[in-house]
């Protein structure tokens, strides 16, 4: 798997471009704005899903645009309140493009409806786990005690696991149970 990462927008959201490096089957994360970087990112790849880690204003600016651009299907959780999307996701459910497979986890806390997304050896992980840090609790749907049995559930992922969060730099599952963060 062949992972973009591109920073966008005002809060330099962390817009992640998977594909499978044969097939070129690819899927958007958390499009946030500014279209006109993320766009030039997507040729020669076949786009199937946007996927919303989260509703918050600065990780969905860019959906139509590159719904526009792709005709890809937009993918989020049901709790999610940014009105229907055109999969709706459950804790569990898989999303498959090539011959990769995400799953999704439902992590709220940050936000209703958060979801980070696990492929071996690799964490999609929006706001809800950061470099030495996790999500902001304190928001309108923010919910501390969902964020703590969100973070509990990811520290059972295995510690060689790579996190790619919604903003700032990369971490792994392993550093952060050793910065306390986790688990
Ligand atoms: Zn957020």
């Amino acid at each position: 798997m062949q992972i973009k990462t591109i920073k966008v927008g005002y809060l330099r959201t962390n817009c992640y471009i998977l594909s499978d490096e044969q097939t070129h089957d690819a899927v958007v994360i958390d499009p946030g704005d500014e279209a006109d970087l993320i766009l030039p990112e997507l040729a020669g790849l076949k786009v199937h899903y946007i996927i919303i880690t989260h509703g918050h204003y600065d990780h969905v600016g860019a959906i139509a645009d590159v719904k526009r651009l792709t005709k890809a299907k937009t993918v989020w959780h049901e709790d999610n309140f940014l009105g229907q999307a055109d999969w709706v996701l459950h804790d569990g459910d898989e999303i498959k493009f090539g011959r990769v497979t995400l799953k999704v986890l439902h992590t709220p806390g940050h936000s209703p409806g958060g979801i980070c997304l696990y492929t071996k050896g690799h964490l999609f992980s929006g706001d809800t786990l950061f470099y030495t840090t996790y999500g902001r609790v304190d928001l309108q749907g923010s919910s501390p005690r969902q964020m703590s049995e969100s973070l509990q559930r990811l520290a059972a992922l295995p510690d060689e696991t790579i996190v790619y969060p919604g903003h700032e730099e990369f971490t792994s599952i392993g550093q952060e149970k050793e910065f306390g963060t986790i688990g």
